[in-house]
């Protein structure tokens, strides 16, 4: 089932929370004076003991006066790694926080975004990314096609992501029991052609089928397969490719197990 992606020593370490920087060069992010200050003061100021009295029930939580109301952005591929691992934890253990739903963040996002990952997946709808992973708004630009299978709309949404918001992580997560990857396999094998689009998908994804296996374990081998072709394929991007060697990104494959909701590394 391959290994687990960052090891249970980095999940362990993993910061519990993070302060996300303000953007301060927008007048968005100033109160306004008429916009009630005292009141949007008296309401931030409820919501920050709300978010303390929440973060106080977990297990080895900050006393409340030291619990930020917005946690730091990760800013290197590591950490971005440690953050997803350590949210995947939480999801398949049933411990969620749900982060970064609240009022607060809400308000503070109409100023700007930070997102710290890209994650490509699939559009199945057993894997939606900011569940698995724990995360909530601002957190993670999704971007999903059948399969994570590429083409100059995904390229480009990725690119966004990494070029314009300088995120540090590019995740192509596939999963066990993929439908666009079972498709792809057996309308090669059947040799009956696929609705218009849909062959789209299994064209792009034929590459990927492994032939040195037969039936459900070549689908599964296949899954692996394309999701390495993907990740291969976006590391040899120029701009993220540049980037890769800066050390300023990492673009890394993962798989996702129905099963046991772990996400695990695919080298
Ligand atoms: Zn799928």
């Amino acid at each position: 089932m391959g290994r687990p992606w960052f090891g249970s020593t980095a999940e362990a370490t993993a910061p519990r929370s993070y302060v996300r920087p303000v953007n301060t060069d927008s007048p968005a992010a100033s109160p306004q004076p008429v916009q009630q200050p005292a009141r949007r003061l008296l309401l931030r100021s409820a919501l920050t003991g709300a978010a303390a009295v929440g973060t106080g029930l977990a297990v080895g939580a900050a006393p409340a006066s030291a619990t930020p109301r917005k946690r730091r952005r990760p800013e290197t591929p590591e950490e971005a790694l440690r953050e997803l691992a350590a949210g995947n934890a939480r999801w398949r253990t049933f411990r969620e926080k749900h982060p970064d739903e609240t009022r607060a963040v809400r308000e503070e996002l109409v100023a700007g975004q930070h997102p710290f990952a890209v994650v490509l997946s699939c559009i199945d709808s057993r894997v939606p990314p900011e569940l698995v992973f724990d995360q909530g708004l601002g957190d993670l630009i999704t971007v999903r096609s059948a399969g994570e299978v590429l083409d100059e709309a995904v390229l480009g949404s990725v690119a966004y992501g990494v070029l314009e918001l300088e995120i540090p992580l590019v995740l192509v997560l596939g999963h066990q029991s993929c439908g666009a990857v079972r498709a792809a396999v057996e309308s090669e094998e059947s040799g009956e052609p696929l609705p218009a689009h849909i062959q789209y998908l299994a064209d792009q994804i034929a590459p990927a089928i492994d032939h040195g296996k037969q039936g459900e374990a070549r689908i599964d081998a296949t899954i692996d397969a394309n999701i390495r072709r993907v990740r291969e394929h976006l590391a040899a991007e120029p701009d993220l490719a540049a980037r890769v060697s800066a050390g300023r990104l990492a673009v890394v494959g993962a798989r996702y197990e129905l099963t046991n909701q772990l996400v695990h590394r695919v080298d």
